[in-house]
C-alpha cells in the first residue's frame, strides 16, 4: 500500500474534494504529510496511478497544472519533488483527441518555450454569451469569459537528430544571451527555459509530431505512435533547423570541445581565441564565418572541396584580400583528432588523394543547416532550401492561424536571441488570431 504526500499551494478544496473521491483506489492511500520518495518508487507509482481511473488521472492532471508542489513516500520514506518530476510528468498525457486545443507549439528550442511562455500567460476572451434583459427595454449585454490559451507544447524525441531544447543542447558556455553575464552552458539555459514554460501553464509531451492536416480548422496534429490526431485551432511551427555534420572520425569527441557550427555563436569563446582555426565549406556562410572569425582568430584556413567557391563574387573577394584567410583548394576534411583538445585534421587533395596534417585549435563547419520541415508535407510555403517562408514583419505562413518562428524560418541570423523573438512574435500573433 502506498502513501501519496499532498502539500497544496492552491485551490485547496477542489484539491481536497479530489484526492477523497480517490483514495480508496488501488488500495492506494492519500494523505498530506511530505516524505522522501526515491524516483524508482514515485515511477512506480505514477504508473499505477496511470493505469488506474480516470478521477485519479484528473487528480495528476491537477497537480501538473498547478502551482502544487506534491511529494510522494512510502512506507521506506524514500524522497522525490515533483517540481523536478519533468520525467514522470511527461508519461502523462496532457492532450485528447477529443479536446480543441487553442494552440499547439511544436519544437523546444528557445523560439517554441518563448511562445510557451507569452501563450501561457495570455488570458483571452474566448466564449461571447448574448444575453437578454427582459424589464422595459430589451437591452443586449456581451459576456465576456477570460480564459487561458493553455498553450500545449510538444518538445520532440530527438527529432532532426536533436534532444528535446534544441540545438543550444549541443552546445557548452553560452555568452551572448543577455541575463546571464557569468555564462551558462547550453543545456541549463534550456532546462530554465523548460521550467519557465511549465511555471506559466504550458504543458509539454515528449513527442514527435509526424504529420499535419492544415486543410480545414481546427487542424489535424498527428503524434508518433497515436493513432488519432489531436485538433487545434492554431499552431506555432519552432522545429529549427539541424546544423549539417561530416560524420568524420574525431568529430563527436571534439563537438563543442573545439569543433562547432557556429562561428558568430562560439568564436568568441576562450578555447579559440588568438588559435590558428579551420572552416569548412566554399559558400556565403563559409566566407561570412571564416571573415567573422578573424577577430578573434590567430589565422583562418578555408578548407574548399573544389578549385573554386559557391559564394557570391563579393563575399569571395572579402576572403580572397582578408591577409588572415588562407584558402586551401580541392582538399576535404577525413578527421580530427589530439588529447583533451583538438590539436590536428587530417586532410586529404580529393584531385590526388594525398593526405596531411593541419595543425589547428579549432574547426567550424560552414557546410550548411537542414530546416525541420519535412513533416509539414509541402503544406506551409517554403523556399527552395525548406526554411519556412513568413509574411513581411511577422510569423504568420501561407495558412491562416499557423505561425513559424526561430531558426526554422530564418536563414540569416540563426540565434537563440531572435528565435526567442520570433517566438514572442508568434504567441502574440496567435493570441490576436484567436480573439478575432
Ligand atoms: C553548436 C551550436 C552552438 C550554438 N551556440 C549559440 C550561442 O552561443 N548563442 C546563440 O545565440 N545561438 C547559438 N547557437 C544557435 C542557436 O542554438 C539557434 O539559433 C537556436 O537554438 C534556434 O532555436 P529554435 O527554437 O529556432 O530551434 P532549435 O534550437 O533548433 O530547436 C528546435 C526543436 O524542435 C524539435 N523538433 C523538430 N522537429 C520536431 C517535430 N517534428 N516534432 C517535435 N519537435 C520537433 C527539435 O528536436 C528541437 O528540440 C548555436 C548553435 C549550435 C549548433
Amino acid at each position: 500500500m502506498f502513501r501519496l504526500s499532498t502539500k497544496l499551494t492552491s485551490n485547496k478544496t477542489l484539491f481536497s474534494k479530489t484526492v477523497k473521491s480517490v483514495t480508496t483506489l488501488n488500495n492506494i492511500t492519500y494523505n498530506t504529510t511530505i516524505n522522501n520518495t526515491s524516483r524508482a518508487f514515485s515511477s512506480k507509482l505514477f504508473s499505477s496511478i496511470t493505469q488506474s481511473s480516470s478521477t485519479s488521472k484528473k487528480l495528476f492532471g491537477l497537480i501538473s497544472s498547478t502551482t502544487l508542489l506534491l511529494q510522494v513516500s512510502n512506507q521506506n520514506k524514500d524522497t522525490l519533488s515533483l517540481t523536478e518530476q519533468s520525467q514522470q510528468q511527461r508519461k502523462m498525457s496532457s492532450y485528447s483527441p477529443s479536446k480543441i486545443e487553442n494552440v499547439v507549439i511544436i519544437g523546444s528550442g528557445p523560439a517554441g518555450h518563448t511562445a510557451a511562455v507569452y501563450t501561457g500567460r495570455i488570458n483571452i476572451d474566448l466564449i461571447t454569451i448574448l444575453s437578454y434583459r427582459r424589464r422595459r427595454r430589451r437591452r443586449r449585454r456581451r459576456h465576456y469569459y477570460r480564459a487561458r490559451l493553455d498553450p500545449l507544447m510538444f518538445e520532440g524525441f530527438m527529432a532532426g537528430g536533436v534532444a528535446a531544447g534544441g540545438q543550444l543542447t549541443t552546445t557548452t558556455e553560452i555568452e551572448n544571451f543577455p541575463g546571464f553575464p557569468g555564462e551558462i552552458s547550453g543545456p541549463e539555459l534550456m532546462d530554465r527555459m523548460r521550467e519557465q514554460s511549465i511555471k506559466c501553464g504550458a504543458r509539454i509531451e515528449t513527442k514527435n509530431i509526424v504529420k499535419l492536416d492544415l486543410s480545414e480548422r481546427p487542424f489535424k496534429i498527428y503524434i508518433e505512435d497515436e493513432p488519432e490526431p489531436i485538433q487545434s485551432k492554431s499552431i506555432i511551427l519552432a522545429t529549427g533547423a539541424t546544423a549539417k555534420k561530416m560524420g568524420v572520425p574525431g568529430e563527436e569527441t571534439y563537438w563543442s570541445k573545439g569543433i562547432s557550427a557556429c562561428a558568430v555563436c562560439d568564436g568568441a569563446l576562450p578555447i579559440y581565441r588568438n588559435k590558428h582555426l579551420a572552416v569548412v565549406g566554399g559558400g556565403d556562410t563559409a566566407c561570412e564565418e571564416a571573415t567573422f572569425l578573424t577577430h578573434f582568430a590567430s589565422k583562418v584556413t578555408m578548407l574548399v572541396r573544389r578549385d573554386e567557391m559557391r559564394a557570391s563574387k563579393a563575399m569571395q573577394q572579402r576572403v580572397l584580400t582578408n591577409p588572415k584567410i588562407e584558402i586551401i583548394w580541392n582538399h576535404t576534411l577525413l578527421s580530427a583528432q589530439g588529447g583533451d583538445k583538438l590539436t590536428d585534421l587530417t586532410i586529404q587533395n580529393v584531385l590526388t588523394k594525398e593526405e596531411k596534417k593541419l595543425e589547428v585549435g579549432g574547426l567550424f563547419y560552414a557546410i550548411g543547416h537542414v530546416p525541420n520541415t519535412a513533416f509539414l508535407n509541402g503544406q506551409i510555403e517554403t523556399d527552395e532550401t525548406g526554411y519556412i517562408i513568413t509574411k513581411g514583419h511577422s510569423t504568420e505562413t501561407n495558412v491562416k492561424g499557423v505561425f513559424a518562428c526561430g531558426d526554422v524560418q530564418d536563414k540569416i541570423y540563426r540565434q537563440a536571441i531572435t528565435a526567442a523573438g520570433t517566438g514572442c512574435m508568434s504567441a502574440l500573433e496567435a493570441e490576436r488570431f484567436l480573439s478575432h
